[in-house]
């Protein structure tokens, strides 16, 4: 957790007339006139897919950031050629993380009927590269999460294990219900979106409630290849959506080495 100012500055030694020390703490530092209460600076994460190139380029990018903790909101797994890493990675350096529906594929938790081709033949390869370990994490995750005064889903708060897709207004108008924050996030659709409760579509006013799809940082699909991800201020309620270059390259050769479909490659270069 971040305060204004440098938090470095919080503990001094001050000297002691007969010689001796002592440590003195102090309040939290303001420089300005400005809110000094304690503020988080979150960085949204969601559907990875195995794309570790991808994540590193974001996890990079959050470091200079200045976010305090990040979120991820699953489908760590699915799609990519590094599910392992990936998994290992988020688990590392991730405070909230969600079950997302292609974790829940390689558990079998989500029947493989349920995924397109590509996403089935992906999911059987992943569940040999997964380590046992990491299988167990996933297994334990939840598919919601209320932290920071915000909710986090990978689909949609609302029936959140059924994995519905918010690709309209009515989708999301009926998704407000399930949850009672200010703002949601959410993945999934790899596709980035701000939808306000009063119908608007990406207009962010300091007062409203918001669902925030944060997009895909190892698969996005609005026709920009570039990694997605999400920053948000949680005392001034700005967010910023993210995009980082990444070596796209080196991803789709993973992808053919593995003996995955090659359009798993084809379709990162183009962003769909
Ligand atoms: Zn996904």
């Amino acid at each position: 957790m971040s305060v204004i100012g440098n938090a470095r500055n919080a503990i001094r030694t001050v000297k002691m007339g007969n010689g001796g020390r002592f440590k003195e703490y102090l309040l939290p530092f303001c420089s300005e006139v400005v809110n000094c209460g304690l503020t988080m600076r979150l960085a949204i994460i969601s559907d990875i897919h195995g794309n570790l190139p991808a994540l590193e380029a974001v996890l990079k990018n959050i470091e200079t950031s200045g976010a305090d903790v990040i979120h991820c909101l699953g489908d760590t797994v699915g799609y990519g050629p590094y599910p392992d890493e990936c998994v290992t990675l988020v688990r590392e350096r991730c405070t909230v993380i969600l079950k997302g529906n292609h974790d829940s594929g390689l558990l079998l938790e989500t029947p493989l009927e349920d995924f397109n081709m590509y996403g089935m033949k992906a999911i059987l390869w992943s569940r040999k590269e997964v380590a046992a370990g990491n299988q167990a994490f996933l297994r334990d995750l939840p598919f919601t999460a209320a932290q920071d005064e915000c909710t986090f889903a990978h689909a949609s708060p609302l029936q959140p294990d059924s994995w519905r897709y918010i690709l309209t207004l009515r989708a999301a108008q009926e998704s407000f219900s399930a949850f009672t924050t200010d703002v949601c996030f959410i993945g999934h659709t790899h596709v980035p979106v701000i939808i306000g409760e009063d119908g608007s579509i990406n207009r962010m006013k300091s007062k409203g409630r918001y669902i925030i799809n944060v997009g895909s940082v190892g698969q996005p699909r609005d026709h920009n290849p570039d990694a997605a991800y999400g920053l948000y201020d949680t005392e001034s309620r700005m967010y910023q959506l993210v995009r980082v270059p990444y070596d796209i390259q080196k991803t789709m050769q993973a992808i053919r080495e593995a003996g995955l479909p090659e359009f798993l490659a084809h379709r990162l270069s183009l962003g769909i």
